[in-house]
């Protein structure tokens, strides 16, 4: 049987908490493939010697991970992916950092995953690669003689072209991007910059419909936006378990009003800018004093970058501040959580809570969001707030939208969904319900998977978006 091979970063443990959309997403999405995945384990070794893989065996899937070294992790890590790409991809120019020798972790790191992926290779396999950490991997692959059909997923946003052209290796990046069968991007905001700078920059030349040729290959570009598994999502939070979690936080919280915010603790995702239209929220409608609480879970990721670092600390000063100035012995405005919740837990909180805060300044996708549609009860299910700017908003248009920018916008939108009559409610989260089910985590893959899989489905067209 045809495998599938799936390449990124880090591989999360296939059951159990996953803070992140891309684990969450492939995990969800696996369940009908035999595959095999590739990745780095999370662990850090001294020396490249030290380096071996581990594979391990779970029903259909096999995992192969190995450990990084301190140095890729300084300059792969750290330095290229997550203090360069990560803030230029998210618009945040202020924030790249493009640190000498750092891109040669980069290329590094990328070859090393190559030669493990190339050594352990049938010539049938379908190879899937994610996101930004690995883009050369695949013309890596290819000069290592790979002759497999190659497919690219990026699940972070790609920036209007003038952005991009601030990364220095951005010809090198972009070519190498290009040297895949099949790229797949979030919204069609992104695949239009991905033309863009195709066009403009590498002497790209549109063809029919969704097909570009470059230096004489043909890349195909889909819009494949990630979900979620919705089944399983939707019966954790119907189950008896989320029930009595529900019942329980009743009895001990005082607020009347949840309003949730799950987030990691990034800076693309308007934590800080949540937290103050909150307040503004307790200033232009005084009576939710007392009666309104966000909870707002939060838990640090890449803490040895320093922009993570510094959000953190202002974040911590905001919930102080917003707590001191408007709290009182009998009620805390903010509960900020900052570790991670068992999904299960999870899904209760979201179907517990009357509002959904999803306010991100910018995000690929943002699976929060269709994570808390589908928790809700639907008889009487609460109000999504969500940014125009996360990849969610060109599907979820029934949610309350908004600019995470402008405060008062946001403290408008979160009262007119306090105060949303039953009927509208129930409208909006049905129309957000079938949206969400219609692009859920299968879909997400077997659209993908069909664009790539010529072979086995010649009759598809490649329009799928
Ligand atoms: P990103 O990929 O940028 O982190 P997404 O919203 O797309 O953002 O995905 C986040 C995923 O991580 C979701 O599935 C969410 O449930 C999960 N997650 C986020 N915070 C927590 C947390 N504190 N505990 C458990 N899971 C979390």
């Amino acid at each position: 049987m045809q495998r599938l091979v799936i390449v990124s970063n880090r591989v999360p443990p296939p059951s159990g908490v996953a803070a992140g959309g891309l684990g969450t997403c492939i995990l969800d999405a696996l369940q009908d493939h035999d595959a095999v995945w590739f990745g780095w384990n999370g662990d850090l070794v001294s020396t490249e010697s030290e380096i071996t893989s581990a594979c391990a065996r779970y029903d259909r899937l096999t995992q192969i991970t190995m450990p990084l070294t301190e140095r890729d992790y300084r300059e792969h890590y750290l330095g290229f992916c997550n203090a360069a790409l990560w803030p230029v991809h998210h618009c945040r120019l202020d924030l790249a950092r493009f640190a000498p020798g750092c891109i040669e972790g980069y290329r590094r790191v990328n070859l090393r995953f190559a030669k493990e992926v190339m050594s352990r290779l049938r010539p049938d396999d379908l190879i899937w690669v994610q996101d930004y950490h690995l883009i050369p991997l695949g013309s890596n692959l290819r000069a290592l003689g790979a002759r497999n059909r190659l497919g690219f997923f990026l699940h972070i946003p790609f920036p209007p072209p003038e952005v991009l052209l601030a990364v220095p290796e951005h010809l090198w990046l972009l070519n190498a991007l290009c040297s895949y069968d099949v790229v797949g991007f979030q919204t069609n905001a992104d695949r239009q910059n991905f033309f863009r700078f195709a066009c403009g920059h590498l002497d790209g030349e549109p063809m029919s419909g969704n097909t570009l040729r470059i230096a004489g290959r043909i890349v195909t570009a889909v819009i494949c936006p990630a979900g979620i598994d919705t089944h399983s999502f939707s019966e954790m939070a119907k189950s008896r378990r989320a029930a009595a979690e529900i019942e329980r936080l009743r009895r001990v919280g005082e607020p009347l009003i949840n309003i949730i915010g799950v987030d990691r603790l990034d800076y693309t995702k308007g934590l800080p800018e949540r937290l103050r239209s909150f307040r503004r929220l307790l200033e232009l409608y005084p009576q939710n004093r007392k009666a309104t609480t966000l909870m707002q879970i939060a838990p640090p990721s890449r803490e040895d970058v320093q922009a993570y670092a510094q959000i953190r600390q202002e974040l911590e000063g905001l919930c102080g501040e917003i707590n001191g100035q408007h709290g009182d012995v009998d009620w805390t405005p903010v509960r900020y959580i900052c570790r991670n919740v068992a999904r299960e837990a999870l899904a209760a909180l979201y179907r517990g809570s009357q509002v959904g805060l999803v306010t991100p300044l910018r995000d690929g996708m943002n699976l929060v969001a269709k994570e808390y549609v589908i928790a809700q009860d639907e008889e009487d299910p609460g109000v999504l707030v969500l940014s125009r700017f996360a990849g969610a908003a060109e599907d979820l248009r029934e949610a309350l939208i908004v600019n995470p920018y402008d405060l008062d916008e946001v403290a408008h939108a979160i009262q007119r969904a306090i105060t949303m009559p039953r009927e509208e409610r129930i409208e909006r989260h049905q129309a957000l319900a079938v949206r969400v089910r219609e692009r859920d985590a299968h879909n997400w893959m077997a659209e993908f998977l069909c664009a790539l899989d010529i072979d086995r489905a010649p009759a598809l067209s490649f329009e799928l978006a």
